[in-house]
């Protein structure tokens, strides 16, 4: 066991919410100790910048890295690495590393993040299936990718949507498969997927949607040689396993910590679990929607810093809250940006939330300024109050800055009469004199009032 003599904080994850934890943890108790237990060789870099080294539009992975391993140690941050937490036993207050032992805590963060959820088809064992997370494991890939001459994506996930990109940057040709109808169909509308999906035919991906895999094909080596669908067979040097994102809660729920319906561990506004001086953070976690107070589990690395500083706060005895979430995003796709708030149509559909929609196809610069972009956007409203409760965008620029201010718009009770009639930057070469998100929502406004 190792001896403590000042209050210790030990967190189980070196990836965005357990850092975001360790550094809270820290600040909000200089003299406490805090150790952080990860799995992997390195912790502190950017796994959000993987797939665009594969795509060759980030040179190389050491840009990647956050932080080097000694400003932790300069922070009084001990991490250690290649160190797996095997279970957490709440009566002693202990954690049993592995070469370690049972180890000491006052309290606990657990930041255990995400494990993509098993294709659940026969073949999961073959070389040549590849999980994008750890960056060493994406390192020694990058190498394999550069002999792959035909690449199979599963699943059109935000990873999936990535990787098809990046993979047909380099030349591959890339099929993407897919279950749903469009790309991202859990997210985002089809008339938001259709420019990437129009796009990707450009660049010579092969989408075949409406199609579940049935298993990995494999050589007599061992290798995968390509995948078997409900469409038939493909051929693939390569296949890149991007399904949802599913919470590892094994230690938490090994301890009789509660779990949630999506799995993820329940947490309250601290982001205090179940089990008392329990904090938990990150993508194994689930926390409410703004709109639909419908838990959620999985979101983004943002999500996952921002709830381990809550979490590493309070775990050694600061005080702050952790609010409900609106969940902006946005990312690259084919040519195209895609991104959102809340939900679009087909989500608010699928929930039995009724709205008023106001669309528009605005400008991302003056209209006569070079390389002015087209920007689509789709607001929802709560139909009487008019208030803001989703968006839809895809643009060629621009589409970031307008998620998180809608985002914001959503969580204040901004109203489509509001945005109707905002003010907006007008300066060629950033902005119209029309703002797009003004024009849909006096499209909207008007659907509000016939
Ligand atoms: C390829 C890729 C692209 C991404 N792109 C984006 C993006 O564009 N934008 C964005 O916001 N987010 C992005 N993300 C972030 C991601 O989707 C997650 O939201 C984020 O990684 C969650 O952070 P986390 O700390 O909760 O979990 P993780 O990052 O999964 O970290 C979990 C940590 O826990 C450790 N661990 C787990 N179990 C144990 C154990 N028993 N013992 C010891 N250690 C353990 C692991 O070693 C790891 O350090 C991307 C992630 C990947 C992999």
């Amino acid at each position: 066991m190792t001896p403590k003599t000042v209050a210790r904080t030990v967190i189980v994850g070196g990836g965005a919410g357990g850092i975001g934890a360790a550094g809270a943890a820290k600040a909000a108790d200089p003299q406490g100790e805090v150790i952080v237990y990860t799995e992997y060789e390195d912790a502190a870099y950017s796994p959000c910048g993987i797939p665009y080294v594969h795509g060759r539009e980030i040179p190389d992975f050491d840009r990647l890295f956050l932080a080097g391993k000694e400003a932790y140690v300069e922070a009084g941050i001990d991490i250690h690495y290649n160190s797996r937490v095997t279970s957490v036993d709440l009566a002693r207050r202990q954690v049993a590393v592995e070469g370690e032992g049972d180890v000491a805590w006052d309290r606990l963060v657990i930041a255990s993040g995400f494990d993509y959820a098993d294709p659940g088809v026969p073949g999961s064992d073959l070389e040549g299936l590849y999980y994008v997370k750890n960056i060493r494991r994406a390192m020694e890939w990058d190498k394999v990718i550069d002999h792959v001459k035909v690449a199979v994506v599963i699943e059109a996930s935000p990873l999936g949507l990535e990787m098809v990109t990046a993979l047909a940057h380099r030349g591959i040709e890339t099929h993407l498969v897919d279950p749903h109808p469009w790309a991202l169909s859990e997210a985002a509308d089809p008339d938001i997927a259709e420019p990437v999906q129009e796009s990707w035919a450009e660049m010579g991906v092969k989408m075949h949607f409406n199609t579940r895999l049935e298993e990995f094909l494999g050589d007599s080596n061992g290798k995968v040689r390509g995948v078997r669908t409900s469409e038939g067979e493909l051929p693939a040097d390569l296949v890149v396993i991007c399904t949802k994102k599913t919470p590892r809660n094994d230690l938490a729920a090994a301890a009789g910590i509660q779990i949630g319906s999506t799995g993820g561990i329940i947490v309250d506004e601290r982001m205090a679990t179940s089990a008392a001086g329990v904090w938990a953070a990150g993508d194994c976690i689930e926390v409410p929607h703004g709109v639909s107070n419908v838990p959620l589990q999985g979101l983004s690395g943002s999500h996952a810093y921002s709830q381990g500083k809550v979490a590493g706060t309070n775990a050694a005895g600061g005080n702050r809250k952790y609010q409900p979430v609106y969940v902006p995003w946005g990312m690259v796709a084919g040519k195209w940006m895609i991104g959102g708030v809340s939900f679009g149509e087909t989500l608010a559909t699928a929930l039995g939330i009724p709205f008023v929609l106001g669309k528009a196809q605005g400008i991302s610069r003056a209209r006569y300024y070079p390389d002015m972009k087209k920007i689509l956007v789709k607001l929802l409203a709560e139909p009487g109050t008019g208030r803001l409760i989703g968006a839809q965008l895809v643009g060629g620029e621009g589409i970031k800055e307008r998620a998180d201010f809608l985002a914001m718009c959503v969580k204040v009770g901004i109203t489509l009469e509001d945005l109707a009639f905002m003010e907006n930057v007008y300066s060629p070469p950033i902005g119209a004199l029309n703002e797009p998100i003004a024009l849909a929502a006096q499209n909207g406004l008007a659907n509000l009032k016939g």
